[in-house]
């Protein structure tokens, strides 16, 4: 068996949301004991009574399976954690690109929102990288606070976000994309003056695009055409030859 056959053995004998019971799980376990302890026996060429052997048995087997239990709970919380460490950004506490990425990959068709915040170089260099980088927890705040239940939202990288919105028409995201878009005022005790934040917002759709690394690139295409139209905007992906028509 190789080394995660037997965690994986392990964890089913070990954890109570496996698909063994406890009545299940503790003869396995006392099984295993007895064949050790039967054998250590042997080994050691020890004679006793069988009420003896029981004893012995049961007084090492209920510690051993306790000590196993603890460690098996501890490891699969400590696997868990770390799991949600790689896919979290610690910014912001949203999806990162790859889990963004992953979870829209594993959803029905929906429209892709690459949201970009408009000048920022200037907050950063205007009241430093730390009013920056309150910013940016703020914008996941009101991004979070304007979507349905059930959307997907991350951070991209920088000061991008992706929306991800399941089954939304034309409609739905240019209004979405309209209340984002505007931004907010933010107030910041280490700033003299309020912050006014925009955002410009480039989309595309699942259904039009064969993967995501198409459907992203093609967002970003229209991110890029909203910042040169002025900025604080929506702009739908087009087919290259749809402006023409
Ligand atoms: P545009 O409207 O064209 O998007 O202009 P912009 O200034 O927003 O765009 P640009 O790409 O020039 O600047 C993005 C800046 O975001 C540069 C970088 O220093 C800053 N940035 C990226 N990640 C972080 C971060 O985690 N914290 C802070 N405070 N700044 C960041
Ligand atoms: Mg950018
Ligand atoms: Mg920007």
């Amino acid at each position: 068996m190789t080394k995660s056959g037997v965690i994986n053995a392990l964890h089913v004998l070990l954890l109570p949301h496996g698909p063994i019971d406890w009545v299940a799980r503790l003869t396995i376990w006392c099984s295993i004991t007895s064949v050790l302890f039967l054998s250590v026996k042997s080994v050691l060429g020890l004679d006793v009574e069988l009420r003896i052997d029981l004893a012995v048995m049961f007084l090492t087997s209920a510690p051993l399976f306790l000590c196993a239990m603890i460690f098996a709970r501890h490891w699969d919380k400590s696997q868990k954690d770390l799991a949600k460490i790689a896919d979290t950004d610690a910014l912001t506490g949203l999806m990162n690109r790859r889990a963004l990425f992953e979870a829209i990959e594993a959803s029905d068709e929906g429209a892709l929102l690459i949201i970009d915040i408009d000048h920022f170089k200037l907050v950063n260099d205007r009241y430093g990288h730390a009013v920056g980088d309150a910013v940016l927890v703020a914008i996941a705040d009101h991004l979070q606070r304007n979507l349905r239940s059930g959307d997907l939202l991350g951070r991209i990288g920088g000061e991008e976000f992706g929306v991800y919105l399941f089954g939304a028409d034309s409609m739905q995201v240019d209004l979405l994309g309209e209340r984002i878009c505007k931004g907010f005022v933010l107030y910041n005790d280490d700033v003299p003056s309020p912050i006014k934040i925009t955002m410009s917002i480039g989309t595309a759709y699942s259904a039009m695009s064969p993967d995501i690394t198409e459907l992203y690139r093609r967002a970003d295409g229209a991110l890029y055409q909203a910042k040169h139209s002025g900025r604080a905007r929506l702009n739908f992906w087009q087919p290259p030859n749809a402006s023409r028509a």
